[in-house]
């Protein structure tokens, strides 16, 4: 599914990634932890195509295609979802408009005929409920004035209107209360499937006791330093990330 190798990226000429190799396969849910400032946001964008993160060496393989070939948009068609650390505000959009915009790119990308707006509808109201948001949402302008849970189960509608291939999501868990992390988690856990895959960044073990992964990862000075099983996720919570040769 992805396959990254030696990825070097900068940003503001500031070396960031120095050298992260991460295979991804189909079905897997790999979680990636480390210390702030390590590069985990950075890698998300880098993957996703963000203006101002700079790849310098390195590539990444995405279901078969040269990612860094791709354009930004192209990416998130090809199913590549990130879920944004502080999800952004597009005052004047409706939540609506956005929505059936990304689904209808998507499905386009894939030749697969629009959904005319009642089926659309349908899957909107279902996607709301399954997070637990009020069909309400579907009218406000994106993220405007939602809080901090709101945002995070909108980006899970999101994710599950759009059925992506990948789903990166960086750290969803923080700013949210216990109700809201297990509202997510399941929302996640119900996406889980043989053919999609999910990259959970996270600060705490926390969010990884309802989304069990098949892998963890130590993000340390741009690199991955050190992976196992959900086990090493325990052992961070208790001794922390000095411990780690390479980490900063
Ligand atoms: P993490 O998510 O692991 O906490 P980030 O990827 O956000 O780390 O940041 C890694 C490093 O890159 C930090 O030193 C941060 O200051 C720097 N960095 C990230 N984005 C930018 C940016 N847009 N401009 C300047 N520096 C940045
Ligand atoms: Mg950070
Ligand atoms: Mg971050």
């Amino acid at each position: 599914m992805l396959s990254i190798k030696e990825l070097r990226a900068s940003v503001e000429d500031k070396d960031i990634l120095q050298g992260l190799s991460l295979d991804v396969g189909p079905g897997e849910v790999h979680a990636i932890m480390g210390p702030n400032g390590a590069g985990k946001s950075t890698l998300g964008h880098v993957l996703s195509g963000r203006p101002g993160y700079e790849v310098v060496s390195g590539s990444v393989d995405f279901d078969g295609r040269d990612l860094f070939a791709m354009e930004t948009e192209e990416r998130a068609q090809a199913g590549l979802f990130l879920a944004f650390q502080y999800p952004v505000e597009i005052p004047g959009v409706s939540n609506m408009e956005f929505l059936k915009a990304s689904v209808d790119a998507v499905r386009e990308a894939k030749s697969l005929e629009a959904l005319d707006s009642v089926s659309f509808m349908k899957r909107a109201r279902e996607a709301c409920k399954a997070v637990n948001l009020s069909v309400d949402f579907l009218k406000r302008g994106v993220n405007e004035g939602f809080s901090g849970g709101e945002k995070k189960r909108n980006e899970l509608m999101q994710m599950m209107l759009l059925e992506p291939k990948l789903c990166i999501l960086d750290e969803t868990d923080s700013g949210l209360d216990i109700d809201a992390l297990q509202v997510v988690a399941a929302g996640v856990n119900a996406m889980r499937s043989a053919d999609r895959s999910f990259i959970v960044v996270t600060h705490y073990q926390r969010l990884l006791d309802y989304i069990e992964p098949d892998f963890v990862h130590v993000l340390a000075g741009g690199r991955i330093v050190r992976s196992g099983g959900k086990e090493l996720a325990l052992e961070l919570e208790s001794k922390g990330y000095a411990w780690l040769d390479g980490a900063a």
